[in-house]
């Protein structure tokens, strides 16, 4: 695994950042990894990562992202414990994150979860509601939209995958947006060749998840 992970890092072109999505696993595999000099870390449920957070308290350095499908009611934990944002799938929740950013003056690194794809069990915002909204997403006040996420479904060839992502990343450079957090530990070199700057690995750095 660790072997996996010096591998796989060293061959990355510069613009592309490595997300450690520890999901599913426990604080001592972040150890590990932070050991051999990685820092960001994802998770996708506000319990399990504040519990890890608590266990890290001590180690210093480590910058947590938010991943998972955001419910209302935990913005403000969210907010309050993620230095990044990568799902934000609706205006309304740009809306209140900003609310709550605002009043707890933090400024959360977002990207917006963006739906290149019908696929019923993901989260996003279409394509066509992104840019009719744009005017008023680049007006709200309080915090940073730096980019786009999508996750692709399940199932495509290598060739779909690429499609996909190169849309992401087309429709961010006509954003002027400078990420892109794409490429998941079964579909990341696609994502790479199609301007990635964010991979979201967790079972490919990790193993086999063990919650
Ligand atoms: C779990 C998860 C990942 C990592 O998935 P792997 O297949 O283990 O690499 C990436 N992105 C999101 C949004 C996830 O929920």
């Amino acid at each position: 695994m660790k072997k996996n992970f010096l591998s796989i890092k060293n061959s990355l072109p510069k613009h592309v950042n490595l997300l450690a999505v520890s999901k599913g696993f426990h604080s001592s595999n972040i150890i590990d990894l932070h050991n051999l000099g990685q820092h960001d870390f994802g998770e996708s449920k506000v319990q399990e990562a504040l519990q890890k957070k608590r266990e890290l308290e001590t180690i210093n350095q480590i910058s947590w992202h938010f991943i998972g499908q955001i419910q209302s009611n935990k913005i403000r934990k969210i907010v309050e414990n993620f230095r990044y944002i990568h799902s934000v799938d609706s205006y309304e929740k740009l809306l209140k994150i900003a609310k709550i950013a605002v009043e707890i003056k933090k400024i959360p690194i977002l990207m917006i979860q963006v739906k290149l794809a019908d696929d019923p069990s993901k989260g996003g915002i279409f394509f066509d509601e992104l840019i009719r909204r744009w005017g008023d997403i680049k007006r709200i006040q309080g915090i940073k939209v730096n980019g786009l996420m999508t996750i692709n479904p399940k199932g495509l060839s290598s060739n779909e995958n690429l499609k996909l992502f190169k849309k992401c990343r087309t429709i961010a450079d006509t954003l002027e947006l400078t990420d892109c957090s794409m490429g998941m530990s079964n579909d990341w070199e696609e994502a790479v060749e199609a301007g990635s700057t964010w991979l979201r690995l967790g079972s490919l750095l990790f193993g086999k998840r063990y919650l």
